[in-house]
């Protein structure tokens, strides 16, 4: 018998917020963004939930491989580009449309001997200095790439640093539009949250949007609003269940450097799931857990292999979990109860993104509906 984790893709949550982005968009195309093995989730794994959207957006070109091995025969986009000259065949050959955001990209396409001209994405940085072109060098960077052979089709892309939080997306938004103003294409500017929340702005929604979390049922600006005001669902449990039960005394302590400390008779369960399974060491005593769907916290230190949990809810509520009972980490437990990733992440300091995509590789996935 394995360990008792896994974790469980949801095909019909995708589904479910692949339509929550269109109703939020309705005259932008869709790219689903499955960069980093679909945010953990595995890209085999949510195709079927995905399919429904009208391109693919992510980084690397193995993943682009696989989503053309699964039969999609729509766009890609590479987000990033390419990182050396070879990686153009495999665009030409698998018909990848790739971003554009430095002089050498467009120096290794100027080279490249391809008999299909290549469509790209022009990457302007409006403003958070990570990739891109900026502003006053992009239309030179436009002329360039527009009188090369090698290129078809240029679209116009940005990124945002603030669509989540206070100081939103204002200030780029006018810098992109002024600096691609009448250059002739398709535009795309918006993450999952910028969709959410500015999607009904022409200015902002662009032809494309690129959605990632929302997909998978986080809420891209947690703790300003939750999966519940934006209706979507998680796409991923990640559950485990009991595998002992301790009855403490005051002063007993729990786990590695003793850092919790019962002030009165306490009852604990240990779960089998720990920081080797990707579930965030940080998270620390007060981060929430369901066992068997009821609302309880961790108490201790989250180790390699085990947490250990409150069981005082359930023994309240008259329910008596015993060995094999069942732990929802995050997700959906068996009744219908939702634990969203966002409040687990938010305790231990961390977003959302980086659990899903931190899953470890010895935890079963497996695929329902
Ligand atoms: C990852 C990524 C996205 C998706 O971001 P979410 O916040 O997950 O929606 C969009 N655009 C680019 C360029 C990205 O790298």
């Amino acid at each position: 018998m394995p360990r008792p984790i896994t974790a469980t893709i949801h095909t019909a949550a995708l589904h479910h917020n692949l339509s929550r982005v269109r109703q939020a968009v309705p005259d932008a195309k869709v790219w689903a963004v499955v960069k980093a093995n679909a945010y953990g989730h595995g890209i085999e794994r949510v195709y079927e939930g995905l399919r429904g959207a009208d391109g693919f957006a992510l980084l690397d070109l193995a993943e682009a491989e696989r989503v053309r091995q699964l039969g999609w025969r729509g766009p890609i986009l590479l987000l990033e580009g390419v990182f050396e000259p070879r990686d153009l065949e495999l665009c030409s050959r698998l018909g990848l449309w790739h971003a554009v955001h430095c002089d050498e990209q467009i120096d290794m396409l100027a080279a490249h001997k391809t008999q299909v001209p290549h469509r790209v994405f022009l990457k302007m940085n409006s403003g958070m200095n990570r990739l891109g072109f900026a502003p006053e060098r992009y239309r030179t960077a436009w002329a360039r790439l527009n009188a090369l052979p090698q290129v078809d089709e240029i679209s116009f892309m940005t990124h945002f640093s603030d669509a989540d939080g206070p100081r939103g997306i204002a200030h780029q938004v006018e810098v992109f539009n002024t600096a691609a103003e009448d250059l002739p294409g398709e535009r795309t500017l918006c993450n999952s949250a910028a969709t959410l929340r500015h999607g009904t702005d022409a200015r902002v929604r662009g032809d494309w949007v690129r959605a990632g979390i929302v997909l998978y049922g986080s809420a891209p600006d947690f703790p300003l609003n939750d999966i519940n005001h934006w209706a979507v669902q998680p796409s991923m449990t990640l559950s485990t269940r009991l595998i002992g039960v301790q009855h403490l005394k005051a002063g007993d302590t729990v786990g590695y450097g003793s850092r919790f400390v019962a002030d009165a008779p306490l009852t604990i369960g240990v779960a089998a799931c720990g920081y080797a399974d990707g579930y965030p060491r940080h998270c620390d005593t007060g981060t929430p857990v369901l066992v068997n769907g009821v609302r309880t916290r961790l108490v201790g230190r989250v180790s390699m292999d085990m947490v250990t949990v409150d069981l005082t809810p359930l023994l309240q509520a008259g329910l008596e979990p015993g060995f094999g009972a069942e732990v929802t980490l995050w997700g959906r437990a068996a009744n219908g109860t939702v634990l969203p990733i966002d409040e687990v992440a938010s305790a231990g300091g961390t977003v959302s993104w980086e659990l899903m995509s931190a899953l470890a590789q010895r935890v079963p996935v497996t695929v329902d509906g």
